[in-house]
């Protein structure tokens, strides 16, 4: 800290301000007076954050984020187990109650224990039994839709979403995410070059659980089945694309009879026709031809039983979340074998709490109805207003700053521009398709999914009606700009999409400490939502976003010598976090250092740094309107300046504690740089950081704008 004075202004004591003030005393180091910032800023505002956070045992990490998404399970189990929170006496009994009894029907069937066990693997056993009735002789695509409909990927996986190239109308994707592995049941495609690892390990317990699900007729060789399948995926994983290679980069266009004759085992056509809505204009399909290619000519190669053999696999693995078997967990030896596989190590010794498992069901297949329950209690038309106030404010910000940059061109200015114009803003939750302000909406939306005592049915239902409602919703008219898709209002994350240049905020990640509604100084509301608003906002620009224009289309619009400038900046973030060495910061940490991804995270770390700087523009134009006035104080924090309270507020969202395991694993998979690096990377990349702190060197390392 540069000045250790008390600031002279009003405290804000309102209840949330006096919750979040101690939050934030009680997260600083304990010794955060003699910490650096400008070189140790994260210690000093997460620093006692650790020492009131353990790592739960069946995670390896855990960070403020972690904590809204535990929060939000409290208030959804509640829910769930209450009673219907609306008046009861209204007269007749309300749609809005029969949805809610709805929902907790499937709870309660997912709930019981007893009667699962009861049934043991025996609904998957009828499933998998009707799958082989599906097996036609012809070609695949009578199989291909029933995998499809109870949620298995395997050989084709199909789903309707804006046309990259005219984003105003809706196109067929096809095997979009099978090269990072989706129709595969390891982690990813290069365990299937370890043979002795999948002829020791995997396939036998392939075989102990076919032998256990299979129908009677089905399981005489279970060993064999188990050895084909696994050695027909391991074909699968040698010709899936890499996860690297991005589908954008490789996606063409065809029609469904060139797709029928590339292809003809794979009956694609056919598949389509199960599920789009009758007498629709032809529609294009959007695939990786080379793969595809590859994929018809494996299968001429590959005897029936094998490719039956694995459709089955992947639909049993897509249901075992539904059956409980008597005494113990069939599938657990696999989940092991992939959990390990994976680097996943955690010290938990007992399943999760069944309410978890029922919670996540009933959020995968009534999840807008136990949504509209939970922004009742947890999101008010305030928070609506000023959600939306601070991503507007962020966006002026950032048109503000487009105009000033001196390496864009004109037309390059103008275009960027338009881009942030054009930004679709979604805030708490969808108020269409369906509207969760409207019961009736809510029924009408699940009204294909008919509840009842059974919990396989249900949730069989459920996916179902959801590829139904994918194709029928969708296909042959013009992109639906409202829909939320499947990003549930309880939802603790946000995103950006490039091709509908939208951003979403769910009401379950506008929660403490990112947002705590308008009673909170501003410096706090901007430095923590402002910078999550800022963050997705800029993955519009960032190595994917930049691809697509305002409208969502994948088209270059960036001129070439403005490009170059472009990619220079891109490279300083590269290097900037491939610098980097991170650390666990667990009690049990090794104390050994790894390095950052910078390539890999680049998308990302682009996207904090430009919004942490978005979100403090954004913050000062707001101070600007209101007469540039001193903000509101926090008890216990009076000597932190506004300024500082800002870059307080953002360093809080990002606290976390993770354990060396933990983070091995999240630099090997994930899209962003540890938390650790977020903090310091994002605030290295602020000026405005640089000038609250008094540091010696104002330069940014590296900026995007
Ligand atoms: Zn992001």
């Amino acid at each position: 800290m540069v000045a250790v004075k008390n600031i002279t202004r009003a405290l804000c004591t309102t209840p949330i301000c006096l919750r979040l003030a101690n939050d934030f005393v009680k997260n600083l180091s304990p010794q955060y007076k003699s910490i650096d910032p400008c070189t140790n800023f994260e210690e000093m505002v997460c620093g006692g954050w650790r020492l009131r956070h353990e790592i739960p045992a069946s995670q390896m990490a855990i960070d403020a984020i972690g904590l809204i998404r535990e929060e939000n399970e409290e208030v959804l189990h509640a829910i769930l187990e209450g009673p219907y929170p609306g008046d009861l006496s209204r007269n007749p009994p309300s749609t809005d109650k029969e949805n809610f009894e709805t929902m907790k029907l499937a709870y309660t069937t997912c709930m019981d224990e007893d009667g699962l066990r009861k049934l043991g693997v025996t609904p998957m056993t009828k499933l998998l039994d009707e799958l082989d009735g599906a097996f036609g002789s012809e070609d695949w695509s009578q199989s291909l839709v029933f995998a499809n409909l109870v949620g298995a990927t395997s050989l084709v996986s199909m789903y309707v979403a804006p046309d990259l190239d005219s984003p105003e109308k809706q196109v067929v994707y096809l095997n979009s995410e099978v090269g990072s592995g989706a129709g595969l049941s390891l982690p990813n495609r290069d365990f299937y070059t370890n043979t002795s690892m999948l002829m020791n390990e995997y396939v036998p317990i392939v075989a102990n659980i076919l032998q256990a699900v299979l129908p009677g007729n089905l399981s005489a060789d279970s060993a064999q089945q188990a050895r084909d399948l696994v050695r027909f995926e391991a074909d699968l994983a040698a010709i899936s694309p890499p996860a690297s290679a991005g589908f954008y980069d490789v996606a063409t266009r065809a029609s469904f009879s060139e797709a029928d004759a590339l292809a003809p085992r794979l009956g694609l056509s056919k598949v389509y026709t199960a599920f789009a809505p009758p007498d629709i204009p032809p529609v294009d399909l959007l695939w990786n031809r080379a793969y595809i290619g590859n994929l018809s000519q494996l299968l001429d190669a590959t005897s029936r039983s094998a490719i039956e053999g694995y459709i089955t696999w992947r639909v049993i693995l897509a249901t075992q979340s539904l059956v409980l078997s008597d005494d113990h967990n069939i599938f657990e030896p696999f989940n092991a074998l992939r959990n390990r596989l994976q680097g996943i190590v955690t010290t938990e010794t007992a399943p999760p709490p069944r309410w978890r498992t029922c919670l996540a069901s009933v959020l995968a297949n009534l999840g807008w109805i136990l949504s509209r329950f939970f922004t009742e209690r947890s999101f008010s038309q305030r928070d609506w207003d000023l959600a939306n106030q601070v991503i507007s404010d962020v966006r002026t910000a950032y048109v503000h700053k487009l105009n000033t940059v001196s390496w864009l061109d004109e037309p390059t200015r103008a275009k960027a521009i338009e881009k942030i114009h054009l930004l679709v803003q979604k805030v708490g939750y969808p108020t269409a398709n369906p509207n969760l302000t409207d019961p009736e909406s809510l029924r009408v939306y699940y009204a294909p999914v008919d509840i009842t005592s059974s919990h396989f049915d249900n949730t069989r239902q459920a996916r179902a009606s959801a590829m139904r409602r994918n194709f029928q919703q969708q296909l042959g008219k013009p992109t639906d700009r409202t829909s939320w898709g499947d990003f549930y209002a309880v939802i603790a994350n946000a995103y950006y999409a490039p091709d509908t240049n939208e951003v979403a905020f769910p009401a379950g990640i506008l929660q403490l400490p990112i947002f705590g509604g308008e009673d909170l100084p501003s410096a706090v509301k901007y430095g923590a939502f402002g910078a999550l608003a800022g963050h997705e906002v800029s993955h519009g620009f960032d190595k994917i976003g930049m691809h697509f224009d305002g409208t969502g289309r994948l088209v270059d619009w960036w001129s070439d010598g403005v490009l170059d400038e472009y990619k220079k900046r891109e490279r300083c973030f590269v290097e900037q976090f491939a610098n980097m060495t991170v650390y666990a910061n667990d009690k049990n940490a090794s104390g050994r250092g790894y390095p950052v991804d910078g390539l890999r995270t680049v998308g990302e770390n682009e996207a904090d740094s430009a919004g942490l700087v978005a979100a403090y523009d954004a913050w000062v134009l707001r101070r600007e309107l209101d007469g540039n006035k001193t903000g509101l104080g926090l008890p216990g924090l009076t000597e932190w300046t506004d300024e500082q309270l800002f870059f307080l507020a953002f360093g809080n969202i990002w606290c976390g504690v993770i354990s060396d395991d933990g983070l091995k694993l999240e630099l090997r998979q994930a899209g962003h740089a540890p938390n650790w690096g977020r903090i310091m990377g994002s605030t290295a990349n602020s000026r405005g950081f640089r000038e609250a702190f008094g540091c010696e060197v104002k330069e940014p390392v590296c900026t995007l704008w």
